[in-house]
This record gives C-alpha cells, sequence and structure tokens, in this order.
C-alpha cells in the first residue's frame, strides 16, 4: 500500500519594505524601495516555481496596484502579476495598505481594506479573488464578515504559534522601552490555540471552530510545539533542523508554508539600507544561500506531496468538512 500524498501550498505575502520600516519603529523607507520586493523578488519566486512546475498564491498589498501612489510602479506590478496568473499562480488579497491595527478597525475600514484590493486585483485576474490573509496574522469577526459578503471560499491568517507571539511581544516591549514605538499591533493571542489544520470557523470566534460559509487554513505550524514552520525561519535554519520540520509538516494532510517577499531579497543587490539590514536577520544571508535553501524545502515537499494553490486546497477542505 502506498500512503497517500500530502498537500503543500506554498504562498508569498508581498508586504512593501515599508511595512518592515514600521514594524521596526525607522520611519519611512527612502522613496526608491517602494516597490522593491515587486520588482527584485517576485521574479526570483516565479523563477524558482517554474523550474519545479509548482504554482503558488501570491498575497498582494493593493497598493502596489493602485496607480494613484505610484502609475509607473502600478503598471509593472499589473504586468508582473498578469505574468504569474498566466503561468497558473493564484492572486489572494493581503489588503490595500497593510494596516497592522485592521483587526480593531470597524466595519466601514475593513471593507474599503478588503475592497479597493479586491478591486485592484480583479483589474489583474478577472476572476473572483478566493482568499485573504490579515496584516500581521490577526484575523477579526469584522474581517470574516467582509468576506462572507464577498463570497470569498477562505481565509489564511490563524497562525497559532505562541512561540511567534512571545518573539513580536519581545521586540514590541524593547521598541517601547527605546522610546521608538513599533508599528506593528500585537496579535490576539486567543489564536494561539486555534486548530492548526484546516476548519470552518465560528464567525463571531474565528479562532474557533464553527459553521462559517469558509474555511480557514492556517499557517503551518510543528505538530506538538507549535513552532511555526514559515519561510523566514526555514531559509535560515541549519539544513538537519529544516528537513526536520518540512518532513513534520509532511505528516499531516496539508502543509500551508507560508513566506514573504523579502525572504528572497537581497541587502547589496536590491540596495536595502544597513538601518534595516541591522534589524532583520535574514537580510544578512545573501539571496544564493536562499534561493539554494527555498529549492531544496521545495523538492523535499514535492518527493512527498502535490503543491497546489490555496484556492484549490480551499476547495479540498470544503469537501473534507461536508
Ligand atoms: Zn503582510
Amino acid at each position: 500500500m502506498t500512503r497517500p500524498r500530502a498537500r503543500c501550498s506554498v504562498s508569498i505575502d508581498l508586504d512593501p519594505i515599508r511595512c518592515y520600516y514600521r514594524i521596526h519603529g525607522l520611519g519611512e523607507p527612502p522613496e526608491e524601495l517602494r516597490a522593491t520586493i515587486m520588482r527584485r523578488a517576485v521574479p526570483r519566486f516565479a523563477q524558482l516555481f517554474a523550474a519545479r512546475g509548482i504554482v503558488a498564491t501570491f498575497f498582494v498589498v493593493g497598493e502596489d496596484l493602485d496607480p494613484s501612489f505610484d502609475a509607473h510602479d502600478a503598471r509593472a506590478a499589473h504586468a508582473l502579476l498578469g505574468e504569474l496568473v498566466a503561468a497558473g499562480h493564484e492572486l489572494g488579497n493581503h489588503s490595500h495598505r497593510h494596516p497592522y491595527e485592521l483587526a480593531r478597525l470597524g466595519a466601514e475600514r475593513v471593507a474599503d481594506e478588503i475592497g479597493r484590493c479586491d478591486a485592484l486585483l480583479r483589474t489583474v485576474d478577472p476572476r473572483p479573488v478566493a482568499g485573504f490573509r490579515a496584516p500581521g496574522y490577526d484575523l477579526s469577526p469584522v474581517m470574516v464578515a467582509e468576506l462572507l459578503r464577498r463570497g470569498y471560499s477562505y481565509d489564511s491568517s490563524i497562525f497559532p504559534a505562541p512561540g511567534y507571539y512571545a518573539a513580536k511581544a519581545a521586540v514590541m516591549g524593547a521598541l517601547a522601552a527605546l522610546g521608538r514605538p513599533s508599528g506593528a499591533v500585537m496579535t490576539n493571542p486567543r489564536a494561539l490555540v486555534a486548530p492548526t489544520d484546516p476548519y470552518r470557523p465560528s464567525p463571531k470566534a474565528p479562532w474557533r471552530r464553527g459553521q462559517a460559509a469558509i474555511v480557514e487554513l492556517p499557517i503551518a505550524v510543528t505538530p506538538w510545539l507549535r513552532l511555526p514552520a514559515i519561510g523566514t525561519n526555514l531559509l535560515i535554519a541549519p539544513r538537519a533542523i529544516r528537513d526536520r520540520v518540512v518532513d513534520a509538516m509532511l505528516g499531516r494532510s496539508f502543509f500551508n508554508l507560508e513566506l514573504h517577499g523579502i525572504d528572497l531579497a537581497d541587502a547589496d543587490l536590491d540596495g536595502i539600507p544597513g538601518e534595516l539590514v541591522a534589524r532583520q536577520p535574514d537580510l544578512r544571508v545573501p539571496l544564493a544561500a536562499k534561493q539554494a535553501a527555498l529549492g531544496a524545502i521545495l523538492d523535499r515537499v514535492l518527493a512527498r506531496a502535490d503543491v497546489i494553490t490555496l484556492r484549490d486546497a480551499a476547495a479540498w477542505a470544503q469537501r473534507e468538512a461536508a
């Protein structure tokens, strides 16, 4: 008897450099870094995926496609994302301006953030957008209501990793003590006890199981210890640890591997300022090493799992739930 193959989805959050400046309390980045992630990192992901015949889900921040911010950058992003869609990749909604406080905002602001990104994504791919990921992994009932209203089939924001939560609290506390508060917002700790496998959420408390007509696809954490199995950690981990985490995830029915655009950025090649490099250990690892690590992860995944978009994973999870 052969074991059924596992399923894996690979997603990339395209947070612009501005977001990292905000997390680290650095103010606004230089203007020329506005589209660095889109222009420099996205083609690198596309190349790694094309070489392996993998389709992925790219979570787009709407402002990158918004001509009212920068018409030239928006046109370039439109062309690039269009190529991704033509290659079979999925585009997901990562809000319009990536406000870390989105989970604390009311229905009108949430509808505006989700709606504007949705409209911009449809200028690239006219098919209905299927999925959403909240900024800062923080999902609120208000967001779920908006996703249901729009007929989205999934959300993928829940990240039940206490270690990530503790690390974020430590960084935010240290910055506050320095009088330079982080622009990040503390994630709702209730999500830490959320299920780690796909589930139908409760509309009023989406970190719990319920009957909402949408599926939650939680971001990967390891069995038992709930260590975050996300790209930013895996790409800079020693190989033996990386392999063990990937193998543990492949033992589950679904591995939701989350990456960020910045994971394939290179401080030197992409002109990322020292003030940010000093605060992000992954930016001190050369691009070639990170590309090799991601390639090795994907090859290990492909040996045991089928790689599908989150849209297709949601359809599978819906069938399982029915
Ligand atoms: Zn993000």
